[in-house]
């Protein structure tokens, strides 16, 4: 589990901000908390230290904004086995758990979607009761646009 303190502080507010968020006080505190955590925090923890700079925060406003974050990528919800309640973490998405592809001609990396790898994930950790902290898909080819050269080669 990427536990690094040298994390960027700031990087997920401009990452809203560059998708046309708004970025309220309450919303900046509890992605701070998020952004300083050195562990996987649940949604009673990040309230509480949310609380600790803004008591005005509630349970509801961390939940929105905790959804807000998953629907754009920006956190993964990690759904524990058999917790309830509060068994659920969050945690900044590494980049490196990006799938992604590099051609082996240009150099050029590109991100491919990761809803069937998301799944899988689910599967593995449901049939193989593992708990997944991270994984790592890459894919090296040829773009598009080396694809003629490409075939010269193989
Ligand atoms: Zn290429």
């Amino acid at each position: 589990m990427p536990t690094s303190k040298t994390r960027e502080s700031g990087a997920l507010q401009r990452a809203l901000v560059g998708k046309g968020i708004r970025i309220t006080r309450q919303r900046r505190t509890i992605l701070a908390v998020i952004e300083t955590a050195t562990q996987r925090l649940d949604a009673a923890q990040i309230l509480r230290k949310a609380a600790r700079t803004d008591p005005g925060i509630d349970r509801a406003t961390v939940y929105r904004t905790l959804k807000l974050l998953q629907r754009h990528g920006l956190v993964d919800g990690l759904d524990l086995l058999h917790e309830t309640g509060e068994g659920h973490f969050y945690e900044r998405r590494a980049e490196r758990d990006r799938p992604h592809m590099t051609c082996l001609r240009c150099g050029r990396v590109q991100e491919f979607g990761s809803k069937l790898i998301d799944r899988t994930k689910g599967h593995v950790e449901r049939d193989c009761h593992f708990y997944i902290v991270f994984a790592r898909f890459e894919i090296g080819g040829y773009c598009a646009a080396c694809q003629g050269s490409a075939a010269k080669m193989r």
